[in-house]
């Protein structure tokens, strides 16, 4: 094992984590030196593929199954963590669905089940894991701050999204939410950051890159010309739970290509 490891000693739980993004971002923090809890809510054999990468990479981890817009299924995971690992340092809030349609014909069904996941699922962690931070204070010989949250967001927190507007209304929602956890938290040594993917090639969004035709249509959209890699945002993600950043607090990462320098403009409106 590599003795710089960045995240050595510190304890991460990642939402989502048996799938595509939260999936590299778990590996990335391991590969760090982070005790992982590989959260999932269905599918538990991809998160235990998570968890055997891990440990093949001599890193530790161990799968949990929480729907996390449920209260008690978010307090219970959190208390199966700190049973086991002790504590949380950093939280990596990631799991997110898209439930689309055109906004006329959207039910209230799908419009709630997107913000129930996407938007409370990230308040019901985030407020688990600030109360133990709190608690618990900084530990010196782990990290200069008291404990990271990193909400993964969406270009959709500012580009608005025909088609979506239950996701784009929950990435909105999480901008907000967590500059202003990171507002009243950072006095308290917390740091809160999101990171705001662009076209990043997984499960979700198989439609925008699974034939050449949507791939070229997407690239459009992307001025750096090529479509991201979940390891792109895995390598974000540690950085932003290291104490490298510490001194970056309630801002988001744009880990998009360019996608939001408005690109129908490169060539003169
Ligand atoms: P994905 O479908 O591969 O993964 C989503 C994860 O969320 C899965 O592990 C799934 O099990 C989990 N999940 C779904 N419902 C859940 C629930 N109720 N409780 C707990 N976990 C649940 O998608 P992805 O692309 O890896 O997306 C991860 C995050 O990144 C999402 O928040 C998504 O909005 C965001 N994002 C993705 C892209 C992209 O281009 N892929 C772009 C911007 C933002």
């Amino acid at each position: 094992m590599d003795n710089n490891q960045k995240l050595k000693g510190q304890s991460a739980l990642v939402t989502g984590a048996s799938s595509g993004i939260g999936k590299a971002v778990a590996i990335a923090l391991a590969n760090e030196g982070a005790r992982v809890v590989v959260n999932y809510s269905s599918h538990p054999e991809h998160a235990e593929e998570v968890v055997d990468e891990i440990k093949a990479n001599g890193g530790t981890a161990m799968i949990y199954g929480a729907d996390v817009s449920k209260e008690d299924e978010v307090q219970a995971m959190f208390q199966a963590m700190f049973k086991e690992y002790g504590t949380i340092d950093i939280l990596v809030s990631n799991s997110g669905i898209q439930k689309d349609s055109g906004f006329a014909e959207m039910s209230l069904a799908d419009w709630q089940k997107v913000i129930d996941v996407n938007l409370t699922g990230q308040f019901l962690c985030a407020r688990e894991a600030a109360r133990e931070f709190l608690k618990r204070g900084v530990v010196p010989e782990r990290s200069v701050a008291a404990g990271k949250i990193i909400c993964m967001s969406s270009v959709h927190e500012v580009i608005p999204w025909a088609g979506h507007v239950n996701y784009a209304a929950s990435k909105g929602g999480i901008m907000l939410m967590m500059k202003s956890m990171a507002q009243e938290l950072a006095p308290h040594k917390i740091r809160i950051n999101s990171i705001a993917p662009g076209a990043i090639q997984t499960p979700i969004n198989k439609d925008a890159w699974e034939t050449q035709e949507a791939l070229d249509k997407l690239l459009t959209l992307i001025p750096y010309k090529r479509i991201g890699k979940p390891e792109d945002i895995g390598k974000v993600a540690v950085w932003l739970a290291s104490d490298e950043s510490d001194y970056v607090v309630g801002t988001t990462i744009f880990v998009d290509g360019g996608m939001t320098l408005y690109p129908g403009f490169a060539s003169n409106g």
